[in-house]
């Protein structure tokens, strides 16, 4: 841990000790052959945590989630070119306001909050826009969006979009490497995240994969996206680096690079359940989110994510209970652990939020640190939480 406080909040996350090793280092050069061959395996390892085929194109950008979305945004369609988003909470209403900023014409498949919309609805969706002659070009869907704690069916989402012609786009900047996602098996054409949550690294990098799919869509563009967002000025220098040598369009983010270099290894590498690889650390958060949501329940909470299938595993969005507001947060941090505020509009005073994803999954004892500090918390506001019940639940889970 870099300070005294234990920073559990959906992203910036607290980084591994290798990750902290590798950030205390002067940033290399952008053609240093160690930083060109690290940039390489980069590109390599985020294809295989992706689950992305041979074909698909890794982009590593100096940026935040938010730049990601507008690189998928301005590189998947035009000004009015049809998008279906598939709306579960504050960052799917960003991209749909990304996507009519850009001329798209959007419809917004909407759920109550903390809920998502049925695949039934969005096949439904789809085939009506078909059977109009208005064909949808690409569909957009938050794989967990971080104001809700909920998690969309994505396989189901990108297989009825695979089957209909429509691009599937899939922000994953609080899911990749923490939830199931087979980019290559499902079908799905862009797969979009952020360094900063569950890869551990520090934020600072936009990371896409396109498949070969939305490389074409990208060429077939009536107009341009920006120069800085461009796929097709990054491309040579993705190419570039992963064939060994360096190149320049932009400078990199370099410092950040090696962070996530290693961040990535720590998945690759990451062995449990008798597996290894991005499988074996997605199952470490499976187990991870089970154990939240058992401490919490057993502490009498309830999640804002309706039910706990479509609840996300790398973050929880928790109820306050009656009589109880959102001055936890500050005495929870006076426990030395820091949690977020609620983020759905209209509904923050509702909720807190708290991630577990990243290097977490290989520290339970923090996790339940993390469960004391709410537990104790909620005693100080007067609720009747059972401290021992939620730390036992959460504990028989590990
Ligand atoms: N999408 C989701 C699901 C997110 O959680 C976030 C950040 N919390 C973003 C997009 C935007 O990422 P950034 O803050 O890095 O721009």
């Amino acid at each position: 841990m870099t300070g005294k406080t234990l920073l559990m909040i959906p992203g910036p996350v607290e980084l591994s000790p290798g990750v902290l090793e590798v950030l205390n280092n002067a940033p290399p050069s952008h053609v240093a052959p160690a930083f060109i061959e690290k940039f390489g395996q980069s590109l390599k390892m985020m294809r295989e945590v992706w689950g992305a085929g041979a074909g698909s194109q890794p982009f590593i950008i100096a940026g935040s989630g938010t730049i990601a979305m507008e690189v998928a945004v301005v590189n998947t369609l035009a000004a009015g070119q049809r998008a279906l988003v598939v709306h579960t909470g504050y960052f799917s209403a960003r991209m749909a306001e990304m996507l009519r900023r850009r001329g798209a014409l959007v419809t917004e498949l909407s759920a109550a909050p903390g809920q998502a919309p049925s695949v039934e609805e969005l096949e439904r969706a789809l085939d009506q826009a078909q059977a109009a002659g208005e064909p949808f070009h690409a569909l957009f869907a938050t794989h967990v969006d971080t104001s809700t704690g909920v998690r969309v069916e994505a396989e189901a989402i990108a297989r009825a979009a695979k089957e209909r012609g429509v691009l599937s786009v899939f922000d994953g900047v609080c899911a990749t490497a923490g939830e199931d996602f087979k980019m290559e098996e499902w079908g799905a054409d862009i797969y979009l995240t952020a360094s900063q949550k569950a890869l551990g690294a520090p934020p600072g990098l936009a990371l896409l994969v396109l498949s070969e799919r939305a490389l074409r869509a990208r060429q077939e563009l009536s107009s341009a996206p920006p120069m800085s967002l461009d796929i097709e000025q990054w491309l040579p220098v993705m190419r570039a680096y992963e064939a060994g040598r360096g190149s320049y369009f932009s400078t990199p983010a370099t410092s950040l690079l090696l962070a996530l270099h290693q961040g990535l290894k720590e998945v690759v590498g990451f062995e449990r359940f008798g597996a290894r690889g991005a499988p074996a650390r997605i199952r470490a958060h499976a187990q991870v989110g089970r154990a939240m949501r058992a401490g919490w329940s057993a502490l009498g909470l309830e999640l804002f994510s309706g039910s706990p299938e479509i609840a996300a595993n790398t973050m929880s969005a928790v109820l306050y209970p009656a009589g109880v507001d959102s001055s936890l947060l500050g005495a929870i941090k006076k426990r030395g652990v820091v949690v977020a505020g609620g983020l759905y509009p209209g509904r923050e005073q509702d909720y807190f939020r708290v991630g577990h994803m990243g290097y977490m999954v290989e520290r339970p004892d923090l996790l339940l640190q993390t469960l004391r500090a709410v537990g104790e918390s909620l005693i100080e506001a007067g609720f009747s939480a059972d401290l021992d019940a939620g730390l036992n639940a959460a504990r028989a889970c590990f």
